[in-house]
């Protein structure tokens, strides 16, 4: 299959999942994850209308996006999302680069980002990254700790604007009960932020059953894009 197969079978899956599932696929993004590939695959996904990127990595992020607004570029216009670990130090360099963060999961780098604003800056769209597994290494904040994470993030980081919860689902579980934890856990931010609805959800293994929970973000990289090139 070409890019352009792949992609339109991609959103063929979403509509129908979306369709059993009783929603409007109008209400999912599809964020096309393009870590390691090159520029040229964004290009190509841009020229077929994809809008918004996921990248994981702050250096690739950042090369990527000041190649991307060099002429002869500089007319896509895209929203670039971060999904990966983030680190303090990093913090302005994604601001910079970044139009929506999935990763926050600590106040430290709520408060690296917050920091990392330039007068004048728009809101910092930002989501708080959950740990569905019980490994405190896979990344995300553990349920108990989501409430007061996001107390912090609306009580001092009037930058960032949260919008909702992300997760990965765990290896060794069905991904339907992980998500099923996670739609739970939007819930409960709401009850505290009514407006952080985003739910990002679902890779190229599991996006059916991320948006039968509710999804409204999907992450799908390799369904799309075919396998990713090894990393140098
Ligand atoms: C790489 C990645 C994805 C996409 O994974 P695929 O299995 O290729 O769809 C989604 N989310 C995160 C956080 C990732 O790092």
């Amino acid at each position: 299959m070409t890019l352009a197969e792949r992609l339109a079978d991609v959103d063929a899956r979403i509509a129908d999942a979306a369709r059993s599932a009783g929603r409007d696929p109008a209400g999912i993004t599809r964020i096309v994850v393009t870590k390691f590939h090159p520029l040229s695959l964004i290009e190509q996904l841009h020229a077929l209308g994809v809008g918004d990127v996921g990248e994981n990595r702050q250096q690739e992020l950042t090369a990527k996006r000041a190649a991307q607004a060099e002429a002869p570029h500089e007319d896509l216009s895209l929203r670039w999302h971060f999904i990966g670990q983030a680190q303090t130090k990093k913090a302005r360099a994604i601001r910079s680069a970044a139009d929506v963060v999935h990763s926050i999961d600590r106040d430290r780098i709520a408060d690296a980002l917050d920091r990392a604003a330039e007068p004048g800056d728009a809101p910092l769209d930002v989501l708080l990254q959950l740990n569905l597994t019980d490994d405190p290494d896979r990344g995300g904040i553990a349920l108990d700790g989501l409430l007061p994470l996001a107390e912090h993030v609306v009580a001092a980081c009037p930058t960032l604007r949260l919008r909702g919860i992300m997760a990965v689902a765990p290896l060794d579980e069905p991904p339907a009960s992980a998500f099923a934890r996670l739609a739970d856990a939007s819930a409960r931010l709401r009850t505290i932020v009514p407006d952080a609805e985003w739910i990002s959800a679902g890779m190229s293994g599991d996006f059916t059953e991320a948006i039968a929970a509710g999804a409204t973000h999907l992450r799908i990289g390799s369904a799309i894009t075919g396998a990713r090139p090894v990393r140098d």
